[in-house]
């Protein structure tokens, strides 16, 4: 037989949405349980920020935060408000960790440590006397009319005034998001929109891409033409791998690289502006002074003050100019012709990696279905959802957390008000 256990809040998964949510019910008087498969909790907050942990990104204002999360952001006005990312800085500085602001404005701990995150939440949980439940596997709920009575274990239930939901999404599968959650809210009643991988590398076919494997740049403009038409554009950081191309900027805007690769007819190319900061007459002029400095040397030994050794060979195969050739002997016509490829060096993606490779997968709950004030499902009465598992998404730069840790509190707090008031009834 079965063991049955009683709880006000039972929260589903143990990722950062789902510690946050079953901190603050427990921090309201609730008895809560959390549920993780995992022998630990966090496992995919440990690998956030390459082990670093962007936590959170301290733009000031809600609506350009907004903004940044694309046509379903407006959903998150309401639970930014209620637990914003200055709540949120204070939030893990209370629970000491000290942070501090790189470039674009990310939010990472001083001790550039995810582990110090997942303590700081783990001791949020342990002060309000959240029962951890590890190595449990949730296999779904059962329920009575539009409540739902019971989370399913194995070789356990658990009964709860008030549930929250928060499995994750489908990306890096390793770490536990596998889309149970995705398939449970399904059978609930919920649509789902059907996850597909966002923020993650493009599969890219020209061959000198790969040649220049491990090659990070900063600073370079990546836009996204269809059929020669600009159809996105990002600008940051990026990086040459063996399948083609990484990096902030390139997973930025992958998610619109998959969505404009459906329609296989549309001609898709990436370019590339090597050098955003100038003109094109400036980077003449530019060139004109290497080409001086270096004028009794080969051309393939004129660049290096321009452009990353890794990169040079590419770069002087697309000119066609002969490499040997001694650099003053180059002419105007071949400069031009360098010029226009480091302002526009293209490359054609053909495809995304996978679900193992992507920081976010983009589908989830449909955010019709959910009140943004309450985190509350608008179809299961005592339900609540938070974090990947919702149809909501962000570029890379702190966003997908803060979601998760603004959309978790909500969801917290209202599952314990919701869990209270059936105890009163
Ligand atoms: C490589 C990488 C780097 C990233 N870096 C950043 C970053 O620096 N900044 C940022 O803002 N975002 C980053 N993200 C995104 C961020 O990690 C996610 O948005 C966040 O982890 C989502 O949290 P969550 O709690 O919704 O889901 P998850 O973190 O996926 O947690 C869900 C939990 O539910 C558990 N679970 C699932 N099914 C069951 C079940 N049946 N029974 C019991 N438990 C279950 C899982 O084991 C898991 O522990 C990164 C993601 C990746 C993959």
């Amino acid at each position: 037989m079965k063991n049955r256990h009683y709880y006000d809040v039972a929260v589903i998964g143990g990722g950062p949405a789902g510690m946050m949510a079953a901190g603050r019910a427990a921090e309201l008087g609730a008895r809560v349980i959390l549920v993780e498969k995992n022998t630990e909790l966090g496992k995919k907050l440990l690998i956030t920020g390459g082990g670093r942990c962007n936590l959170t990104n301290a733009e000031p204002d809600a609506r350009k935060f907004v903004e940044k999360l694309g046509k379903n952001g407006k959903f998150f006005f309401s639970p930014l408000a209620t637990f914003g990312t200055q709540q949120t800085v204070e939030f893990f500085e209370r629970f000491g960790v000290k942070t501090k602001v790189e470039d674009r404005s990310r939010v990472f701990p001083v001790s550039n440590d995810a582990a110090d995150v997942l303590k700081a939440l783990e001791e949020y949980m342990r002060k309000g006397k959240v029962f951890v439940f590890k190595e449990a596997v949730a296999a779904g709920f059962n329920k009575r009319e539009d409540r739902l009575t019971q989370l399913i274990l194995k070789g356990a239930d658990v009964e709860a005034g008030a549930y929250v939901l928060a499995t994750g999404g489908r990306s890096r599968p390793e770490t536990g998001a596998t889309g149970e959650g995705l398939k449970w809210a399904t059978a609930l009643g919920h649509h789902v929109l059907n996850p597909f991988p966002a923020l993650v590398p493009l599969k890219i076919s020209d061959n000198w891409v790969k040649l220049t494997q491990g090659l990070s740049m900063d600073n370079v403009a990546v836009t996204l033409r269809v059929n020669g038409k600009k159809d996105a554009a990002r600008t940051g950081n990026i990086l040459f791998t063996h399948f083609g191309m990484s990096g902030p900027a390139i997973l930025d805007i992958s998610k619109r690289v998959g969505e404009v690769l459906k329609n296989k007819t549309d001609n898709v190319i990436l370019t590339l502006d090597l050098k955003p900061a100038m003109s094109i007459a400036q980077l003449d002029e530019r060139l004109q002074k290497d080409f001086k400095k270096f004028q009794n040397k080969a051309f393939r030994n004129s660049l290096d003050d321009l452009l990353p050794r890794k990169l040079i060979p590419a770069i002087i195969k697309m000119t066609q100019i002969n490499p040997n050739k001694p650099v003053h002997e180059i002419t105007r016509e071949d400069r031009l012709k360098l010029v226009k490829l480091l302002k526009d060096l293209r490359m054609s993606p053909i495809g995304l990696l996978g679900f193992d490779k992507a920081i976010a997968s983009s589908g989830g709950v449909d955010l019709a279905e959910v009140d943004s004030k309450t985190m509350g499902s608008k179809i299961i009465k005592n339900l609540y959802l938070a974090g990947d598992v919702l149809d909501i998404d962000a570029p890379t730069g702190g966003f997908n957390l803060q979601l998760c840790w603004s959309t978790g509190y909500v969801a917290g707090e209202y599952a314990a008000r919701t869990a209270g008031r059936k105890e009163e009834e």
